[in-house]
């Protein structure tokens, strides 16, 4: 078994003990890690803080230049990062679709690639005989980076590339269950940039790592992705230096399916929106608002690719959908599905898990459901679809939007018109019609309501991880 260290200030540090990540797919440990504490977080800041300066002072196409080779770095490293990323997530190497390691990896040389190119040109305000104005972008400091379990990777370079690009220094804590990748990437990014610029610090559950980094006085911002109760607590904690907030938090995103599609023509492209990942994606499709015209028709059709898709190790080939991370969250899906069926819901395939070693469930799809039910109202995240059927439009809409989170939602229809102006009215941060979930490094992405704060890719993105200063020359 491997030892991963944490980085802090261009060094590995070991900690004074290790603990063991878990491949979901086995139930069985697979590699060590560096177990620290909140001294390690202490020392981080203070690389970080000490880094600062100079690398805010780095000219900006030096930076970019580093960035760039963070990129080639992550392309060089593909087979291992990926390998590692199906170890500690399950997710599979390929995946439904093409969602899985390859694709977790090869995300993050794209968002590398494009964030690195990104800038924030000076803004003229005014410029005439009494004044010039400008508005300057200015790094904040030094960003925590706080990431969750289900796509470890990609999400560490959704927060790190942008901070650094910006001029900022970064102290990056990944969830404990899944700290290999990042913490390997981290060690060979600091091969390419100067000490301090970019630490790690990982721990077990309990270690008040990820406290101590939202409640450091000397962090200016934190980036943080993950569950919206966790969100909460970091907003508060982050209140006593009032630092700078990126919140990504949790999603519960409807569908909705106008009576023109063709239910056959459809169903892959719902099936895999909902269950790619297991189901473990933010913005993965949560809640399907079918109308009852062809509610049966596309039950039916969700229903066979439940029944067909193929559930395995994620290492083998040709594997689809791999394991539920962890134990914990495969529980929560087995009493989601538990209580469905409780209250009358019609379990159309699934609803169990699958008697093997590793966190395995049957791919669930569950008619005859409706909000007010904890299946539709909160998050599942796992492979279990609730499938809910309307009458009309409006009804529709407001089923929809009854909900505390709004990351995402979508519109499936072949009227592109009338979908458009329906997906407008969806009380969500990104709006796909006849899509759902896809994303790119060049367009902002983020929740309104309690799904999170502010937004993140692109230059909407890049601005986040900087303050503005107005600066006025006068002339006479
Ligand atoms: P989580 O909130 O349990 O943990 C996320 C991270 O927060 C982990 O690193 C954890 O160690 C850390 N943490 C836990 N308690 C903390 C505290 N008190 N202070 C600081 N840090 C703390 O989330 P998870 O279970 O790892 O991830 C799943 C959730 O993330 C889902 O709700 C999912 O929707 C959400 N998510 C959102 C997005 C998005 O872009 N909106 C993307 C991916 C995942």
């Amino acid at each position: 078994m491997n030892t991963y260290d944490m980085t802090i200030n261009g060094r590995a540090v070991s900690g004074a003990a290790t603990f063991e990540v878990v491949n979901p797919a086995t139930g069985a440990p697979f590699a060590r890690v560096a177990a620290g504490d909140a001294s390690h977080v202490d020392a981080a800041v203070k690389a970080a803080r000490t880094a600062f300066p100079a690398w805010s002072r780095t000219p900006d196409g030096q930076r970019q230049a580093l960035i760039g080779q963070l990129a080639d770095l992550l392309e060089a490293h593909m087979a291992e990062l990926m390998e590692l990323l199906t170890l500690e997530s399950g997710k599979p190497l390929i995946g439904l679709d093409g969602i899985g390691s390859q694709m977790e990896v090869g995300g993050a040389i794209a968002w590398t690639r494009v964030t690195g190119g990104l800038s924030l040109p000076v803004e003229v305000i005014q410029d005439n005989a009494e004044a010039r104005i400008e508005v300057h972008r200015k790094p904040l400091g030094v960003v925590g980076s706080i990431t969750p379990w289900n796509w470890p990777l990609m999400i560490a370079i959704w927060h790190v590339i942008p901070a650094l690009r910006a001029g900022n220094t970064v102290v990056l804590k990944p969830a404990e269950v899944t700290p290999v990748a990042t913490a390997r990437f981290v060690e060979l990014a600091n091969g390419i940039l100067p000490p301090g610029v970019l630490n790690i610090v990982i721990g077990t559950h309990g270690s008040g790592i990820g406290s101590a980094i939202a409640g450091h006085p000397g962090i200016d911002k934190i980036v943080f992705t993950g569950s919206t109760p966790t969100g909460k607590k970091i907003m508060g904690a982050a209140a006593n230096n009032l630092k700078r907030l990126t919140l990504e938090l949790g999603g519960n995103d409807a569908g909705i399916v106008l009576p023109d599609v063709d239910p056959k023509a459809i169903a892959r492209k719902l099936f895999k929106a909902a269950f790619h990942n297991n189901g473990q994606t933010c913005a993965c499709l949560k809640r399907l608002y079918v109308h009852e015209s062809i509610y049966e028709a596309l039950c039916d059709e969700l229903a066979i690719q439940a029944r067909t898709v193929v559930v395995g190790d994620g290492m083998a080939d040709g594997t689809e959908l791999g394991p539920l991370q962890n134990e914990e969250q495969r529980q929560i899906v087995q009493s989601l599905a538990d209580n469905a069926k409780s209250r009358g819901a019609r379990l159309l395939t699934g609803g169990r898990a699958i008697a093997r070693a590793g966190y395995f469930f049957e791919p669930t799809i569950v008619a005859d459901i409706s909000n007010g039910t904890p299946l539709v109202d909160e998050e599942q995240f796992g492979p279990i679809l609730p499938v809910i059927k309307y009458r009309d439009l409006d009804e529709a809409i407001a089923l929809a939007n009854d909900n505390p989170n709004g990351l995402g939602g979508s519109i499936w229809s072949n009227d592109i018109a009338l979908a458009t102006a329906l997906a407008r009215r969806l009380e969500c941060g990104t709006a796909w019609v006849n899509e759902h979930g896809a994303i790119q490094p060049d367009a902002p992405f983020g929740g309104v309501k309690q799904s999170g704060i502010g937004v993140e890719f692109g230059h909407y993105g890049l601005a986040e991880y900087t303050s503005i200063q107005t600066v006025k020359v006068m002339k006479n």
